[in-house]
Order: structure tokens, then C-alpha cells, then sequence
């Protein structure tokens, strides 16, 4: 077999990633891979082994032994701890906060390393997360840092909840957005950065579909697919 194609695509939450990334690897036959869902994974296991996420001495031992892998159910990503299926578990508020807490712990990124690289030898990815161009795939064929300004994504969540029936608040929702920035650029393993090969994409302005059309644009000039 020959090489495969990667894409990375990283970027802060809210910024469309994960949609963006799907509906790319979909118009261009690639797998999409969802690395956030490992972490989440990983948050839930300590959750619901009555550990602390935050706390480093409880997360470190419970990676002894435990297995975090994912497979494809009619074109979805699927994750499973210990074999068990538990993408339905993992979109909670609570699973938010635990995959956010236990992800600056270098033995959790580590643990996952593997997992992540290994999909991308095999199959045609397009793989988005916080550290895919710079830590898991510095070598991909294209990268993508996608981002959007905080009011911006604040508003997109603020609209998002609304229409959903969940009571919020735009200014709460801005500083938890500015707070999971600072977190997830200033933590010491892996932080969050645009790869100095990457490609800035900022979608402030545009839509969802326009953001696809563009980057889809981009990926098969650069490409050439
Ligand atoms: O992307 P998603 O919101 O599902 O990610 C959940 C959490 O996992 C993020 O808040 C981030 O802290 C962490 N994460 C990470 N590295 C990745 C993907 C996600 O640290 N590649």
C-alpha cells in the first residue's frame, strides 16, 4: 500500500473544527479522525472510577492496563474503553471538563500517541485536535489551524445553546471561551499552537458551509486530488 494522505486540522473549541473536519473528509473519501474523543474517553474512565481528573496521581494510575481505542460503525467514529463502547457517554458538560482537565498530563498524551499515529500510516485522514500538526503528525500533507475570534465563538455557542432551550449567558460563555484558550496555549505538554507550516484559517466571517468550501478548495489546489 501506498502513502497515505494526512490532514491536520487544529484550532481552539468552537472554532467549527470538528463539523469542518467531517464534512472535508466526507466530500473527499477520507476518514475522519476525532482526537478530542480520546481524551473525553479518558475523562469519563476517571469520572466514573470516582477519581479526580484533575488530579495527576489519580489519572496516572488508572492509564495501567486500560485500553482506549476506536473503530467505524457506518462511516462513524465509535470509542471504546476497555472494549466497551462509550461514545454515547462522552459529550456531557462534566466529560467536557474532565477530558479538558486530564489532557495537559504528559503521560495522558503519551498513552494516546500511538493510537492517533497509528490510523494515520493506514488510512487517508483527515484528523482534527490541538496538537495534530505539531506533535501527532508533524510530517501531514496539509495543515489547517482553524480558528475564529472569541467573541465570535462565544456567539456561535451562546446561539447554539439558545436554540437548544439551554438558559445561558453570552458573557459567562466569552470567559469560559477566553479561559479554555489560555488553558489549552499555556499548559506545558503539547500546547496549543498553530505549526509554523500551517495555514491560518480564520472563519470569523464566514459560515459553515463557506469555511468547508474554502479549506475543501485549498486541500485539493495544495493537493492536487
Ligand atoms: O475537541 P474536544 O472538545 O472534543 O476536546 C476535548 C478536550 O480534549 C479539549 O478541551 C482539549 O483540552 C483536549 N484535547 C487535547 N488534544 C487534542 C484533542 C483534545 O488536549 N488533540
Amino acid at each position: 500500500m501506498g502513502k497515505t494522505i494526512n490532514i491536520a486540522i487544529d484550532g481552539p473549541s468552537g472554532a467549527g473544527k470538528s463539523t469542518t473536519a467531517r464534512k472535508i473528509a466526507e466530500q473527499l473519501g477520507f476518514l475522519y479522525v476525532d482526537t478530542g474523543a480520546l481524551y473525553r474517553s479518558i475523562g469519563y474512565f476517571v469520572l466514573q472510577q470516582g477519581k479526580n481528573p484533575s488530579e495527576r496521581n489519580d489519572v496516572v494510575p488508572l492509564l495501567d492496563g486500560l485500553s482506549v481505542s476506536f473503530d467505524y460503525v457506518g462511516g462513524e467514529q465509535r470509542v471504546y474503553v476497555n472494549g466497551e463502547d462509550v461514545s454515547d457517554y462522552i459529550r456531557t458538560q462534566p466529560v467536557s471538563m474532565a477530558a479538558s482537565d486530564v489532557s495537559p498530563f504528559p503521560e495522558v498524551r503519551s498513552f494516546l500517541f500511538q493510537t492517533q499515529r497509528a490510523i494515520a500510516e493506514k488510512e487517508n485522514i483527515v484528523m482534527d485536535g490541538r496538537d495534530v500538526g505539531t506533535v501527532i503528525l508533524p510530517d501531514a500533507d496539509l495543515k489547517i489551524f482553524l480558528t475564529a475570534s472569541a467573541e465570535v465563538r462565544a456567539k456561535r455557542r451562546f446561539l447554539e445553546l439558545s436554540q437548544k432551550g439551554i438558559p445561558c449567558d453570552y458573557e459567562t460563555i466569552l470567559a469560559d471561551v477566553n479561559q479554555r484558550d489560555y488553558n489549552d496555549s499555556h499548559r506545558a505538554a503539547s500546547p496549543l499552537r498553530k505549526a509554523d507550516d500551517a495555514v491560518l484559517f480564520d472563519n470569523s466571517a464566514y459560515d459553515e458551509e463557506t469555511t468547508v468550501a474554502l479549506i475543501t478548495n485549498l486541500i485539493k489546489e495544495k493537493l492536487t486530488i
